[in-house]
């Protein structure tokens, strides 16, 4: 490994710049963080109020063994105690009673299923065989690396074995009905394409390779003691290897010469200078709004995909929810009606559709005692459909009463406290763009060698990692991220690797 001791200044302290500030510390890089909001985190963050502790946005993850590989390629031991859910989760659908739980272990799950999809295992066990066909076709070949161009990832693509071409064209939902005749299964299987960006109805069947990850793969997990504790414990190691971070400092815009990047200035004057900088805001809006590109201005941005808006309600209740599991989905019964119109009409706060954590089912420590803390994220257009948000307490309480409705228990009577953030809130903590939850969408035209770049077009000393940049957004990617765009930095300043 290079001993090397150039400063990289790093914008932003979400979880892709603390990741890659592991790395790059690793290679003996100085490193410094800049951050906006008060603490480190970004999306990964944490909220403290009466008594309770809230996880702020992810509450779980795919693909774990990203993180062990991380801590494996910074040579230190893995301080994250992860937990694999299972269920991974529950779904309750409007006029039913009980959720179904979702299994890892398919013979479990075909008896949650036995009265409305006769022989699940045997079409289940089909349908992830191709679906995980496609993953592991997919994951380091496209996935997992690098382009400079499109040529690149035209030759990229040619080595995809060519039986998986109709899964380009066919869409998700039509995948699902090759396979399954019951409604509720199709939806279950379906949720994961909102997360892309889209409807299962507009989302290429080639990312059933999602179910596969969830179902068979390596499901998902959660990190003892909250979320939280992944950015607590990166951010030690990283104080130790002599980071500095700089919260509530906030890049307005940057000086260049010579096609290199002089320093960035505050939004109080003062101008941060390294030899590197990595930008952790957003890669696509950062290239509009700090560094005036044309081709990301506003009225580029707002023609590009982006992935839904979080509404978002914290609430700590008095007493114990023992119906509710630990991450649970509640749906309506008008699901093709929904999928049509969440991404660009205001919600319907008749017909919500929810997904609820109670994180103090396994860190008790999360709410005091006889109490309950619950994360409601509910997905909304982003701001370019519906600006105006002043309405965000009637459609908490909406929510809060349709839950309590379909578990049996007064959440807004017995309320302690509560937080609203809407994505005009999201927008302005962490400059998400339009408030969308997860960055840019993940349609085949925004992906791979097609998505904003980890290295910059223009400044030979600025480079990109988090969830608008490749290979895109979730906590496992972004990691992912943090590696690719470290292997750029040590190749394009002759460190070996
Ligand atoms: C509500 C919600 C729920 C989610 N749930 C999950 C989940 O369950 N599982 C999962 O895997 N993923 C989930 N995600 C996605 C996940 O949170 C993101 O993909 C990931 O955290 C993005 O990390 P990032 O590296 O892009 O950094 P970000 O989290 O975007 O952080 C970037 C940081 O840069 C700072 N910044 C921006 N502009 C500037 C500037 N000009 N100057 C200084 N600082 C700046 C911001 O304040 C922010 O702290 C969720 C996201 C949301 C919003």
């Amino acid at each position: 490994m290079a001993s090397v001791s150039k400063k990289v200044l790093i914008i932003g302290s979400g979880l892709g710049s603390l990741a890659t500030a592991l790395r790059l510390t690793t290679h003996g890089y100085q490193v410094e963080i800049l951050e906006k909001h008060h603490q480190a985190g970004g999306r990964l963050n944490q909220l403290k109020k009466d008594g309770f502790t809230f996880d702020v946005g992810p509450s779980f993850f795919s693909m774990s063994y990203e993180f062990t590989e991380l801590f494996k390629y910074c040579k230190i031991p893995n301080p994250l105690q992860m937990n694999e859910l299972n269920p991974v989760y529950s779904v309750y659908f409007a006029g039913k009673k009980e959720p179904y739980s979702i299994y890892k272990e398919l013979d479990k799950l075909a008896q949650e299923f036995a009265d409305i999809e006769p022989d699940f295992k045997a079409k289940a066990e089909k349908y992830l065989k191709s679906a995980g066909e496609i993953f592991h076709d997919t994951e380091h070949v496209i996935i997992k690396r690098n382009y400079d161009n499109l040529f690149q990832y035209a030759v990229a693509l040619m080595t995809v074995p060519k039986k998986h071409a109709p899964k380009l064209i066919r869409s998700m939902w039509a995948e699902l009905e090759r396979h399954f005749d019951s409604e509720h299964v199709k939806v279950i299987f379906s949720l994961v394409a909102f997360f892309l960006g889209s409807t299962p109805f507009d989302t290429p069947a080639v990312y059933s390779l999602l179910n596969y990850t969830e179902l068979k793969h390596d499901g998902y997990w959660n990190i003892k003691g909250g979320m939280y504790k992944i950015v607590e414990e990166i951010q030690k190691i990283l104080i130790n290897r002599g980071v500095k971070f700089h919260f509530n400092a906030e890049i307005a815009s940057v000086s260049e010469a010579n096609g290199k990047i002089n320093g960035f200035t505050d939004t109080t004057g003062k101008v941060w200078n390294a030899d590197i900088y990595v930008c952790n805001a957003d890669a696509a809006s950062f290239r509009g709004k700090i560094l005036n590109r044309t081709k990301f201005s506003e009225a580029k941005l707002d023609k590009k995909h982006w992935t839904l808006a979080p509404f978002t309600i914290y609430l700590g209740v008095k007493g114990k929810l023992d119906n509710l599991h630990h991450h649970n989905y509640f749906l309506g019964s008008n699901f093709k009606q929904y999928a049509d119109n969440i991404f660009k009409l205001s919600v319907n706060p008749e017909k919500p559709y929810y997904y609820v954590n109670a994180s103090s089912k396994s860190n008790p420590d999360c709410a005091p005692e006889g109490c309950e803390n619950l994360f409601i994220l509910c997905p909304v257009p982003d701001r370019r459909y519906k600006n105006d948000w002043s309405d965000r307490e009637a459609l908490a309480d909406t929510i809060l009463k349709d839950m309590s409705e379909r578990i049996g228990f007064d959440l807004i009577a017995n309320r302690v406290t509560q937080t609203i953030y809407a994505p005009d809130d999201w927008e302005g903590m962490f400059n998400l763009y339009r408030g969308s939850g997860l960055g840019l969408a993940h349609g085949l035209s925004q992906v791979a060698a097609m998505r904003p770049k980890n290295k910059d077009e223009e400044f030979d000393n600025l480079y990109y990692v988090g969830a608008s940049t490749v290979p895109g957004t979730g906590l496992p990617i972004v990691v992912i991220g943090s590696k690719l765009v470290t292997e750029r930095i040590l190749k394009d300043h002759n460190n070996s690797i």
